[in-house]
């Protein structure tokens, strides 16, 4: 449509300069509309609430910070703002080392609906490795559990990654995975796993712990269907998020997951729904945003994900399953309370 729009525009100014500025000034002004929506869209009382369960504010992109260069001012109380806008009242603030989930509790202070975790991604074992000892590591680990009190809500980040071996080995990862399950036993919590193409070793593993924690979510989900069904059948969660919305055969496992196991998560600051994304032509909702460097306060930071994108993701979700965004949002919302044993309340905004 654009197309055809731009090459009349041609042809006028071919014809009539005169007519091609008029048409010049309505296309800014369309583009200046589209802002004043945006704008609308983010004042208006939200329409759905949303728990982002993986959400890395402790990322240091937050803070204005990229592969170490400090690109602009930090801007994560715009982020939070923006979160709350589209019905985003409780996030997951998710830790993956000691100081990770140090600086995690301190953001998740920011909110009384405001969660953290204890644990150890599975690309950060070394840490563990070039410790004292294991012992001494989950020591630590245990300090922190008592300091967080009800803001700890989930055993994790921790799993297995093997797509990212050059941080730590298979080796290293299966050796400090297992204490995970006897934390999660210990304190009775539920677990925050993930798993990155390990063939069967994390099914295996998860299978053989089951009878230590009550459940879990595997977040950031990039399986086939056969691993989906091994992940339903332990009675786990799937985390959803735009990494989960790749292709055509995601989408496929996607609308095969059933409602009562879904949760909606950003893993911001990244897995955003790319446009070369299979699901990215079901987004409804789009926001403003400009490159880092062009940082502007108040917009959206491109190619940063942030928890108010959890909007899109549901909306890709709703659209594969064939249910409505209220549906599939009120399901996950729900189905998220259930797993870290918290209580509903009524209103997004209560
Ligand atoms: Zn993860």
């Amino acid at each position: 449509m654009f197309l055809i729009y731009f090459i009349k525009l041609f042809i006028n100014i071919r014809r009539n300069f005169f007519i091609a500025k008029i048409e010049i000034f309505l296309i800014l002004n369309f583009i200046f509309m589209q802002k004043i929506i945006s704008n609308l869209v983010m004042m208006s009382l939200p329409k759905y609430r949303f728990f982002d369960i993986a959400a890395n504010l402790a990322d240091a992109q937050f803070t204005g910070a990229y592969h170490g260069k400090q690109v602009h001012e930090a801007d994560l109380d715009e982020v939070i703002q923006r979160s709350q806008a589209v019905g985003c009242d409780r996030l997951l603030v998710v830790g993956g080392y000691l100081e990770d989930c140090k600086h995690s509790f301190q953001i998740a202070q920011k909110n009384e609906k405001f969660y953290c975790t204890v644990g150890v991604h599975p690309c950060r074992v070394s840490e563990v490795e070039n410790f004292e000892s294991q012992e001494k590591y989950i020591q630590e680990l245990e300090k922190l559990i008592a300091e967080f009190g009800d803001k700890f809500v989930a055993i994790g980040e921790c799993g297995l990654d093997y797509d990212r071996l050059e941080f730590s080995s298979k080796e290293i990862q299966l050796k400090h995975f297992p204490f995970h399950f006897d934390l999660a036993q210990k304190y009775n919590k539920p677990m925050y796993l993930h798993n990155r193409n390990t063939g069967g070793d994390f099914v295996k593993m998860v299978k053989e712990h089951r009878h230590k924690f009550s459940s879990a979510v595997v977040h950031s989900f990039t399986g086939d269907l056969e691993e989906a069904k091994q992940i339903i059948d332990l009675d786990l969660f799937i985390g959803i998020n735009g990494c989960s919305l790749k292709s055509k055969e995601n989408l496929d496992v996607v609308k095969d997951i059933p409602l009562d196991k879904i949760m909606l998560e950003t893993d911001c600051p990244y897995c955003e729904i790319r446009n070369t994304h299979a699901g990215a032509n079901l987004i409804q909702t789009k926001f403003l945003n400009k490159k880092a460097d062009k940082f502007e306060k108040g917009v959206m930071v491109k190619s940063r994900n942030e928890p108010c994108n959890i909007i899109q993701v549901a909306e890709v979700v709703a659209k594969v399953k064939g249910v409505t965004v209220e549906e599939l949002t009120e399901a996950a919302y729900k189905n998220t309370l259930k797993l870290f044993n918290l209580p509903d309340t009524a209103t997004p905004s209560s």
